[in-house]
């Protein structure tokens, strides 16, 4: 259903204009207005969803369907070194369109513009850790 205060959602529905790559009756892919490096794409699925956690598992299927295609278009088109899909949900973690996205960012080189610090902690977490948090995870699904 299509949500009035949705930026993306005007998208879809054709009220906002955007630099339309791909789209079918589930998905759209456009360019995202703010690129992060050459090819910036982001797409989305047609039904208005808030982030992952409210997307319905045919929504979700139907969404990463799309994804090869569109990121081998990118790989064609620009030939990058790399691709990055990203997917931030909820403001602490980036979201800042609450409407569900993935971004297919095109990695160039060091200093394409975009960066994920990755900083692990191996030794805080121990093989009988990593059985406990995992049971955790289990336990709630
Ligand atoms: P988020 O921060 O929620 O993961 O990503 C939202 C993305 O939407 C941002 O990268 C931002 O540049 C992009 N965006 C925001 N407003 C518009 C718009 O009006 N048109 C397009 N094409 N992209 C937008
Ligand atoms: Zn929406």
């Amino acid at each position: 259903m299509k949500h009035d205060d949705c930026l993306f959602c005007k998208i879809v529905a054709g009220d906002i204009p955007a630099a339309k790559v791909y789209e079918d009756e589930h998905v759209l892919a456009f360019m995202d207005i703010s690129q992060v490096t050459t090819g910036h794409t982001l797409i989305i699925p047609k039904v208005h969803t808030k982030d992952i956690y409210d997307t319905p598992e045919d929504v979700a299927s139907e969404l990463f369907k799309r994804v090869p295609k569109i990121a081998s278009a990118i790989k064609k088109a620009f030939n990058p070194a790399g691709i990055n899909l990203l997917n931030n949900n909820e403001a602490p973690a980036g979201q800042s369109v609450f409407h569900l996205h993935i971004h297919l960012i095109p990695r160039y080189k060091d200093g394409d513009g975009f960066d994920l610090k990755w900083v692990t902690r191996n030794d805080e977490f121990t093989p009988e850790k990593l059985q406990e948090l995992a049971n955790s995870i289990k336990e709630a699904l």
